[in-house]
């Protein structure tokens, strides 16, 4: 540890220099009194990724009561409060670009409307470490080192100042925003005991900005979510007291309704209720079961040896489907090892929406099963496998259906939107399909079929390229790895660039320890890595000798996903 004066003096003397200069500052911790900053890695040119500094600061100095760090999900939602907080403050006291390249930048992780495990901000019963970025300062290459002087001795310790301390912040925004997130957990918790699979408030708001903007709809057009009296639940929460709105039910739901009419919108937001989210979203109180996937059709993606035989047989040329392989899957193949895969992981809950589906996956209809005989169809359709899929494993489904009527035969629950409001129309859809009979035959035998684990070879999972590991997000829906590519942009619970990111490097790391070592199926990978971040935090993956501010924490669905996206992947099949 250096006295803050060291770090003065030195940028003094290498004021003019340079770019490497700056080098002489890596590595070292420097005492500014209240606070310590690190300076873990510097950039060896203004144009390159900016450098990393870290700001610890003992709890004894700031002032936080008790009741912030007395449990994990509180601490997150501090650390989630104190990220966005100190992102308002960089744009306050930062004077931003100057220089060439990123010169003058400061900068901390994004934020959006959903409250997530970060490493942005630490916090715990002895410090807060917050990870920020620093573009530091040169005029071409030269070291501008006034400009960083103002930058650690004045944008800094303002912007420290103003977020850190307890007696400095806004206390009572601070306390809702971890009530809230506390709320949502809880409430997601409750469920299962309700057999419920998701949850919706009254008064929730679910249409978002735009189809690029998550914030929500506002203006005078906006109608808020109302449940279904005969849907209605309550809920008891700790702080926010009793709370009403609709279940949806453990079993096989439809959203029906007209075209424009919400269906999507509520499907979406039940999709993402398995994150919590802020204050003022207006999905505060919509929470979903953790484990749910969005199901999609999704083809030209890779496809290996998944046992899709549960909805394909008989392929043309007799390719088998017990272990099917593709590089460039269809639309109905590729939808159905999205189900496989999904299964495999362990999910008791998918949501699929009809507008990203493949038609002929979901259903054939009676006319077209007279034309193309059973035995020139590969397909089972969704619709003869929904019923098996719920009692042989308990899976529920929420399905969006505008089009085909047939599905009330299999349904459960029918909840139709109309101009955005939510019906019961169950007991009506039972009566109509009593009356109006379908036409078609029931394509499979009663038991969905087995589900297969796979054993991933860690051979064939190479995140290098030549001698260097080469793992990072290109956007929220790429990750390069090594010499490939993986595509995400079809996991539509996939929230942004950090997650993406993370998940990279979440592989690398289950592959360096010796996680993934061919012996280990998917499944319990998966919950080998989970149970570690669990125990260490996130900030273990990091593949540098200094904890990256840049993680948030994925679920082991999208971790999965991306794995079984990775076009070198080879596995070892073995039946459960
Ligand atoms: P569907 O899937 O039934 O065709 P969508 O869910 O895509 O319909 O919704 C159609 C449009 O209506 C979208 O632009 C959406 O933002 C808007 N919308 C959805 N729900 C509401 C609501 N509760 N209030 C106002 N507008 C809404
Ligand atoms: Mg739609």
């Amino acid at each position: 540890m250096q006295n803050k004066e060291e770090l003065k003096k030195t940028l003094k003397s290498i004021n003019g220099r340079g770019y490497k200069a700056y080098k002489q500052i890596q590595s070292n911790w420097y005492d500014f009194g209240y606070y310590k900053l690190g300076i873990p890695y510097v950039q060896g040119d203004p144009f390159a990724s900016p450098s990393s500094i870290l700001i610890r600061i003992d709890q004894q100095v700031t002032n936080f009561p008790d009741w912030f760090w007395e449990n994990k999900i509180r601490q997150t939602a501090v650390a989630d409060f104190l990220t966005r907080l100190i992102e308002q403050a960089i744009k306050k006291y930062s004077k931003g670009q100057r220089g060439s390249g990123k010169s003058g930048l400061i900068a901390i992780a994004k934020t959006g409307q959903e409250v997530l495990e970060r490493t942005s901000v630490e916090f715990n019963k002895d410090m807060i470490e917050a990870r920020l970025s620093l573009g530091l300062p040169a005029a071409g290459r030269r070291v501008l080192g006034n400009e960083a002087f103002k930058m650690f001795f004045e944008e800094l310790p303002k912007i420290i100042n103003s977020t850190l301390y307890y007696d400095n912040i806004n206390s009572s925004s601070l306390e809702k925003h971890v009530q809230v997130v506390e709320d949502q957990e809880t409430l997601r918790g409750k469920l299962e005991e309700q057999r419920l699979v998701a949850f919706i408030a009254n008064g929730s708001i679910l249409p978002r900005q735009s189809g690029i903007d998550d914030r929500p709809l506002t203006g005078n057009k906006v109608v808020h979510f109302m449940s279904p009296p005969e849907y209605e639940v309550i809920f008891d929460l700790p702080h926010l007291g009793k709370i009403k709105g609709m279940g949806v039910k453990e079993g096989i739901t439809l959203i029906v309704g007209g075209g424009y009419h919400g269906k999507s919108t509520l499907l979406n937001a039940i999709e993402k209720g398995v994150y919590n989210h802020i204050l003022g979203d207006g999905r505060e109180y919509v929470v979903t079961r953790k484990d749910a996937v969005k199901i999609r059709a999704e083809d030209g993606r890779r496809i290996e040896k998944v046992d899709i035989s549960p909805f394909i047989n008989n392929l043309p040329q007799g390719e088998t489907t017990t272990d099917f392989c593709t590089e460039n899957a269809s639309g109905s193949t590729s939808q159905a090892a999205n189900i496989i895969e999904a299964l495999e992981i362990g999910t008791k809950l998918l949501l699929i929406d009809e507008d990203t589906c493949a038609t002929n996956f979901m259903i054939r209809d009676s006319r077209m099963q007279r034309l193309v005989a059973k035995d020139k169809e590969p397909i089972t359709p969704f619709i003869d496998k929904v019923k098996s899929l719920y009692n042989d494993y308990k899976v529920s489904t929420v399905t969006v259906v505008g089009g085909a009527g047939d599905y009330f035969d299999v349904a459960n629950h029918v909840i139709m939107m109309d101009e955005y409001r939510p019906k019961n129309v169950t007991d009506l859809a039972h009566k109509i399909a009593r009356e109006l009979p379908s036409q078609r035959k029931k394509e499979s035998s009663v038991k969905f079929g087995r589900i297969c684990r796979r054993f991933p070879d860690p051979g064939s999972i190479n995140p290098k390229r030549g001698n260097k590991l080469k793992v990072e997000a290109a956007s929220k829906d790429v990750i390069h790895f090594g010499r490939n590519n993986i595509e995400l942009s079809n996991l539509e619970q996939l929230l942004n660039r950090e997650q993406t990111k993370t998940i990279g490097h979440i592989l690398v790391f289950a592959l360096q320890e010796g996680i993934i070592d061919g012996q280990s199926s998917l499944s319990d990978i998966l919950n080998k890595i989970f149970s570690i971040l669990e125990k260490k935090g996130l900030k273990i993956i990091s593949p540098f000798n200094y904890p990256d501010g840049d993680y948030v924490k994925p679920r082991p669905y999208e971790v999965g996903a991306a794995l079984n996206r990775l076009r070198s992947l080879k596995v070892k099949r073995v039946e459960i």
